[in-house]
């Protein structure tokens, strides 16, 4: 069996390698110029390769593609290669072939990568065998050639779901859908969230399924549709008879006898959105039969995670945090309510049709001045120039920054969440967010 693997980054790589392993003739392609690290590995396991192409003779005479999540259906090659009925899989349907290990996804909007990061540092400090893998940290194909974790906690987007059929969770998180990447959806929502539902596909009543129940798009579809399974729900609303409860400042967790309560300012994670974060990944812990005592030591002694709501230092009474991972609205929607102090809010870059209004409450009430920071900062212009008291125009971090710090007085937060995606002035919100704390730095060390 011929096997043809598109995109050479991660996790088209551990594919050729898993497929290799398991003695299937593999070639690999990629439009772009592969990484050297890449062609090394590829080298040294005889894998053949390009790069910069496609060679369709070869592709369209293989009997199943594996596809990168980040090629969308409506290239040519893909509707080709649908006309031919060719199966078209993700490397997360390889991999899950090859593992006898539990598998505990996690998808939404935003939140993924904290959960699921959270979740495997819960599990790991209590001592379990397990992996992580998806969209974070090394390809799951890889990791499944020696297959010797018990458990793989799986950071999945909607791309990789799409193209999954016989995956089967044993316990999904699904913790909110709210409108992105819709340019991969033909812009029909109802597109989205079919996908992002995909991660409940092939699993039974015994199988686990942890939600935030007041996602509005994802309470929709439960209310339409039901799916057999067992639904342990998240509020901050109501009190739920199995599931979890966040109220008063504290989560309390039921899932059959076994009740965790643990006070929200004691976790390492803050804002009302991790608390939702924080209960899915207890639940999914007592789902896998973990005690109190170990979800509590797993809990406490995580580490937030860079770029998302990171303290990036205190200069002259005032904090900047780091949350250059905020791409949409949604997410500067939970950073804001995350603070009671008075914001200094830098915001802006390549805006993805963002729709404000969600926000504008908010930004009235705590956001004492917005700096705008991208190449086109017009439309932040026109939407908040008459909602705040004070906006800038800056076309640099280290000019937001400044502006940013003289702004704000002891004990506000200058807080970069951007809403928009980076790369009118940045490489990725890495690069954005890692200038944001050397321009801190900089403002620590003049004063
Ligand atoms: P993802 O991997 O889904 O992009 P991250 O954990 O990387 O999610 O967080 C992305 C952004 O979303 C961060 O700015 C973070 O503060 C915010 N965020 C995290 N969890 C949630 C949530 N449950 N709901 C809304 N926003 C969230």
């Amino acid at each position: 069996m011929k096997i043809v693997i598109l995109g050479g980054g991660e996790s088209g790589v551990g594919a050729a390698l898993l497929a290799k392993s398991k003695g299937y003739e593999v070639f690999l392609s990629d439009k772009s110029a592969l990484s050297d690290k890449y062609k090394e590995i590829l080298e040294k396991n005889d894998i053949p390769y390009e790069e910069g192409q496609h060679n369709e003779e070869f592709i369209l005479d293989a009997d199943e593609i594996i596809k990168s999540p980040g090629i969308p259906d409506k290239v040519e090659l893909i509707k080709k290669l649908k006309s031919l009925r060719k199966p078209i899989i993700s490397e997360i349907e390889f991999a899950s072939r090859y593992t006898k290990a539990k598998i505990i996804a996690i998808t939404g909007s935003n939140g993924k990568t904290t959960t699921t990061l959270l979740v495997y540092h819960i599990l790991k400090s209590a001592g379990l065998k397990v992996g992580l893998a998806g969209n974070v940290g090394e390809s799951f194909a890889k990791q499944v050639i020696e297959d010797t974790f018990d458990y793989f906690v799986l950071e999945l987007s909607s791309f990789q779901l799409d193209n999954c059929y016989d995956f089967k969770a044993d316990i999904a998180i699904l913790l909110n859908i709210t409108p992105d990447h819709l340019d991969r959806y033909e812009y029909n929502f109802q597109n989205y969230v079919n996908s992002k539902f995909r991660i409940l596909q092939n699993m039974t009543p015994t199988d686990h399924f942890i939600y935030f129940q007041e996602s509005e798009a994802l309470a929709k579809e439960l209310m339409e549709k039901t799916y057999h399974v067992n639904h342990l729900p998240v509020s901050i609303k109501k009190e739920v008879e199995q599931g979890a409860f966040v109220q008063n400042g504290i989560i309390e967790a039921k899932f059959h006898e076994q009740i965790f309560q643990v006070e929200i300012d004691q976790l390492p994670i803050k804002g009302t959105h991790n608390s939702i974060n924080a209960s899915c990944a207890v639940l999914a812990s007592q789902a896998l039969g973990l005690s109190n005592e170990q979800i509590t030591e797993g809990l406490f002694s995580f580490q937030s995670v860079e770029h998302r709501l990171e303290p990036a230092g205190i200069v002259n009474g005032v904090s900047f945090v780091n949350d250059s991972k905020a791409t949409n609205v949604d997410s500067v929607f939970y950073a804001l309510g995350s603070f009671n102090e008075p914001i200094v809010l830098i915001m802006g870059g390549v805006d993805k049709g963002n729709d404000y209004s969600q926000i504008a409450e908010l930004v009235a009430s705590k956001v004492k001045a917005l700096v705008c920071m991208g190449t086109d900062n017009h439309k932040l212009f026109d939407y908040f120039g008459k909602k705040v008291p004070l906006i800038f125009d800056t076309k640099s971090m280290k000019e937001a920054v400044e502006t940013g710090a003289n702004l704000a007085v002891e004990g506000d937060v200058v807080l970069l969440s951007p809403a928009c995606a980076s790369f009118d002035l940045f490489k990725n919100y890495e690069d954005r967010g890692r200038q944001f704390k050397q321009a801190v730095k900089e403002l620590s060390d003049v004063k």
